[in-house]
């Protein structure tokens, strides 16, 4: 059975753990080396990214995740953020996706706003909440964009990471947690 770990530093954690279960995953909350060793994928839910950095310094994992070469991700809002190589005006965290992404890029006009998305590889449009999102400034040839909102990336693929500047795990939409599911289970295969 698949495993996925939800980083339980700060954020949406349980809504993540839901959706996965909702799919039939077994999950863990992920607060130490020894969670990494127990899973198969890993989200990085939505949050405050600083206060995240933080947490993953005082817990001593942000080394560990950057040395892991094996562990599929997937990144929301500010899980983004941490899977990014570059963070505009920040230290990068995790370095996993070689991008550049933006902090609350959309204005503080439209701190809040909700969408029906065309994402590549999903038939059904997503819906897609997103608060005091962050935006992918630019990204290298290899990364796969998933969608956008006027010509803004907000999601993509890279290798076995996924990463989405807005929350499904807000909303009922199983989505975009099935595509990452397919992913780690595709990788679990590779590897076996
Ligand atoms: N604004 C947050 C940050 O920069 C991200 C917001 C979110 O995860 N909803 O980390």
């Amino acid at each position: 059975m698949t495993t996925i770990g939800v980083l339980g530093m700060q954020g949406a954690i349980r809504e993540h753990v839901h959706m996965l279960e909702a799919l039939g995953a077994n999950t863990l909350v992920v607060r130490s080396v020894d969670d990494l060793n127990r899973i198969d994928g890993l989200v990085l839910p939505g949050g405050e990214s600083t206060a995240m950095r933080r947490l993953l310094d005082r817990y001593e994992l942000l080394e560990p995740l950057r040395e892991n070469a094996e562990l599929p991700m997937f990144g929301t809002c500010a899980g983004l953020i941490l899977l990014a190589t570059e963070v505009e005006g920040y230290d990068a965290h995790l370095r996993k996706i070689p991008m550049t992404v933006k902090r609350n890029a959309f204005g503080r006009q439209v701190d809040s706003f909700e969408v029906d998305l065309t994402v590549n590889g999903i038939d059904e449009a997503v819906e897609a909440v997103f608060i005091r999102a962050p935006q992918v400034a630019s990204v290298e040839a290899s990364v796969e964009v998933l969608a956008e909102v006027e010509e803004a990336i907000v999601a993509v693929r890279y290798d076995k990471y996924m990463a989405c500047s807005f929350h499904p795990e807000l909303t009922d939409d199983l989505s975009m947690h099935r595509y990452f599911l397919d992913m780690v289970e595709a990788t679990k295969r590779q590897l076996a």
